[in-house]
């Protein structure tokens, strides 16, 4: 992706490190105010901006996508393929998790002071928490939801398991239908599409001053200290995202894909720099699709079933983060998880990051479940607070290169370097 003559991707890490500067020198000198007053708002415009293409852009691709397919067994074997590899490399992160907690045992150690200081800090929120918890639903209800009553109101909400679940049909139906009949319909989203992926360009210009502005509104807003005082644990996080991102997927490209995995990661830059400062897989949608249909050359109908998917119920980097918490806020607690226990936070951490929705903090929601499985109190989740923003853009970085990995691996034969049908060279 290129803009003008410098790279999309070196503006954008530009403007990053330069919202660190600010945001440190904000923090520094205490103007941290003036930054989330007047340069905040920069970067909330840049994500809304993004954000309002994605229940259109998600809904045309996916149209297009299925209406492209040779027949509806294609999509089974697409979509079986898509659920598995999902399913596997959120085991692995999560497992990773857990090991890395119990070897490095960042929960030892620390301070009473200190805990009951982070536990009353964050009393409220762990309040707002229990209450989401309060009304659960059964898991038949949650599969039932998958199906829109009324798919304009999926669309209204962005429901995105509804919006997938009427797209598929939607498209399945134009693939069975005639030509002549769905001609027309099917020209009509081919150019929605189109439109949309215009709209991501353009908004893609602002990407260096919203990333610039986001950063400078994080740093500004984050206490350094809280760093040092859970540094084991965060350091245990970052280390086991890092793992999981450097082994797992090179590993799965290199054995299941022909992509080669320089080029992975060197497409997928700038999706990982949005992830990065956004915190938000579903604001990120369309560049991943951007940079996974158009610079990977993943075809359109199934970079376009994958990653919306992806961004909605796959996250490794969730998944691990709260196997690593998990293990964490017990030891905190001077309780040592059993084998159960542990087996236990594998299957419900998958179930867990499955529900997590692709927005900023969600992961720390569903946290609350996992720890509920395993009888340690949810009011542990303070613990870990003041460095939650942090963990959040790195795990969002992880979640989208997930879903990055799977399209290309489920693609496999079909991608033709460079041939990308999202878009045309810019
Ligand atoms: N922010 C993450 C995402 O959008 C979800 C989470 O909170 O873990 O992918």
């Amino acid at each position: 992706m290129t803009y003008g003559k410098m790279q999309l991707y070196t503006k954008i890490l530009i403007g990053m490190l330069a919202g660190v500067v600010l945001g440190l020198a904000a923090h520094h000198w205490g103007f941290s105010a003036f930054v989330l007053t007047y340069v905040k708002p920069v970067g909330t415009l840049f994500i809304r901006l993004i954000s309002m293409i994605v229940v259109p852009l998600v809904f045309a691709s996916l149209v297009v996508g299925t209406a492209s397919l040779d027949n509806v067994r294609e999509l089974g074997r697409i979509g079986t393929r898509t659920l598995v590899f999902y399913l596997c490399t959120t085991v692995i992160a999560i497992s990773g998790g857990l090991l890395l907690a119990n070897l490095l045992r960042p929960g030892q150690g620390l301070n009473l002071a200190i805990k009951a200081q982070l536990l009353q800090q964050s009393e409220d929120q762990v309040k707002t928490y229990e209450e989401t918890l309060a009304d659960k639903p059964t898991v038949i209800d949650v599969l039932l939801d998958i199906v829109p009553r009324n798919p304009i109101r999926a669309l209204v909400d962005g429901n995105m398991l509804q919006v997938i679940f009427f797209a598929l049909m939607f498209g399945i139906c134009l693939a069975l239908m005639p030509e002549a009949e769905a001609g027309t319909v099917k020209g009509f989203f081919e150019g929605v599409n189109a439109v949309m992926i215009q709209i991501v360009h353009l908004v893609m210009r602002m990407a260096p001053y919203g990333v610039f502005a986001l950063m400078a509104a994080v740093i500004a807003d984050f206490g350094v200290g809280i760093l040092l005082v859970l540094f084991k644990y965060a350091m245990v996080v970052i280390v086991g995202l890092c793992l999981h991102m450097v082994v797992v997927y090179p590993l799965a490209i290199r054995l299941l894909s022909r992509v080669r995995v320089p080029a992975f990661f060197t497409g997928m830059r700038p999706a990982q720099l949005i992830a990065f400062s956004s915190g938000s897989s579903s604001a990120t949608l369309p560049v991943t699709l951007e940079c996974v249909c158009e610079t990977l050359g993943v075809p359109l109908k199934i970079g376009g079933f994958v990653l919306p998917l992806g961004a909605t119920i796959n996250m490794d980097g969730t998944a691990l983060f709260q196997g690593v918490s998990a293990v964490f806020i017990a030891q905190v607690y001077g309780l040592d998880l059993s084998l159960v226990q542990q087996v236990t936070v594998v299957l419900t951490a998958t179930l867990a990051s499955i529900g997590t929705s692709g927005t900023p903090g969600a992961g720390m929601v569903t946290l609350a479940i996992v720890l509920r499985s395993i009888g340690i109190p949810v009011e542990g989740i303070g613990l870990i607070f003041g460095v939650e923003r942090l963990l959040d853009m790195c795990r969002t970085v992880v979640n989208i290169t997930g879903d990055a990995c799977c399209a290309v691996v489920v693609a496999n034969r079909e991608i033709e370097l460079g041939t990308g049908l999202l878009g045309k060279d810019l």
